[in-house]
């Protein structure tokens, strides 16, 4: 007998990323500055003087102090992981029991589902507007509608590129039973962090908030796997004992504490992100400007730009089109259905990418 896999895995693919190698990648979020490499010696410094022989900290100790000054926050409420993937397993796995339904919102990260799926709950999703914006009363019913235990968002969104107000989260988390998972991968270059009602561990008010965050976009180091929940002591302290032991390595942690002792690197980095980020909007509203194929474009809060276009005089997708005349000429991007998401790069990535755009939308438009 041929043994057979169970069924929630059974139509399962693994996760592909484009691969190859393109000239210029904007396709995954990632910072075009290798934060790591701008630190050269005292990187390597902390990676050899890491003994490899024993295991890790387990909770990262020094690693979760630095990080908690560079956000000001009580390092008690933090615990870090094998990036922030790892803690949405986690949360996941460990918050919910089997047939529990999980509340998620549409367009988003596709990560919240696939948990859900892979820890048999119930994934409820509640559609966003034309606008792509969350609309947080409705989203408030729902959950409560529902009796989910478990609500779970990016802000700013990953795909959208869109962020709520603080007020506005403070008051969904305030008015909902559910644990409520904001993911603030995108955080750094927006301002609407839920940081500061977190910043003491012993505050009951947030007692059901979970912040996400990772060093894999606005710090530039996707490459080390490092992310962090923020919640209050027994959530914290839940997460801690659910964990695997030694889930983040010696090599990370020895990096990640180089990183957050230099706040005035990061800070301009991600000054440079948002530069670049603002550089490529005023590019693609240019763009927009002189082809109406490109029906809207969201005022990002990202680092990426999310796009959406039309369909061509035959009705074939022009999002398609687009975005395979880019690989052709060795530039990825995101593509999703009739939307591009395109991550900031560059000065002179984006201004190639504005060229190739432009040349491909010509060709569409005759
Ligand atoms: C990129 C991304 C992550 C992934 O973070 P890692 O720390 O690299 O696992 C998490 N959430 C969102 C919304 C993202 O876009």
């Amino acid at each position: 007998m041929s043994y057979q896999l169970n069924e929630k895995i059974r139509g399962l693919t693994p996760y592909d990323p484009i691969s190859g190698s393109y000239r210029i990648r904007l396709d995954a979020n990632e910072s075009f500055l290798d934060t790591a490499a701008l630190l050269g010696d005292k990187v390597q410094q902390a990676v050899a003087k890491a003994a490899l022989n024993r295991y890790p900290d387990p909770y990262a100790v020094r690693l979760v102090e630095k990080f908690s000054d560079y956000y000001h926050l009580d390092p008690q409420t933090v615990c870090a992981g094998n990036g922030s993937d790892e803690l949405i397993g986690i949360l996941v796995a460990a918050f919910m029991e089997k047939g529990d339904k999980l509340l998620t919102t549409a367009p988003d990260f596709s990560m919240y589902r696939f948990y859900a799926s892979i820890y048999e709950d119930v994934n409820v999703i509640q559609q966003k507007n034309d606008a792509l914006e969350i609309q947080v009363d409705a989203l408030i019913d729902r959950c409560n509608r529902e009796g989910a235990k478990m609500l779970v968002f990016s802000n700013p969104c990953n795909p959208t590129s869109l962020a709520l107000k603080r007020e506005e989260v403070l008051r969904l988390v305030k008015s909902v039973s559910a644990l409520v998972v904001v993911d603030e991968a995108y955080m750094d270059f927006a301002d609407s962090s839920l940081y500061s009602v977190l910043d003491c561990a012993g505050k009951e008010e947030y007692s059901n908030l979970v912040v996400l965050k990772t060093c894999s976009k606005a710090l530039g180091c996707a490459g080390i796997r490092l992310g962090f929940t923020v919640s209050t002591l027994p959530v914290t302290n839940a997460v801690k004992a659910v964990k695997s032991p030694y889930n983040v390595n010696s090599v990370t942690q020895a990096i990640g504490e180089v990183l957050f002792g230099e706040p005035r690197l990061l800070d301009e980095g991600i000054r440079k992100l948002k530069d670049a980020r603002e550089d490529l909007y005023r590019r693609i509203l240019a763009l927009q400007s002189r082809y109406p194929m490109i029906l809207s474009v969201c005022r990002p809060q990202t680092n990426f730009v999310f796009l959406k276009i039309g369909a061509e005089d035959n009705g074939s997708s022009g999002a398609a089109r687009l975005f395979q005349g880019l690989l052709d000429r060795s530039i990825a991007v995101r593509h999703m259905g009739d939307f591009l998401r395109i991550s900031a790069g560059s000065p002179e990535e984006n201004e190639a990418l504005e060229r190739a755009m432009d040349d491909i939308l010509r060709e569409m438009s005759c």
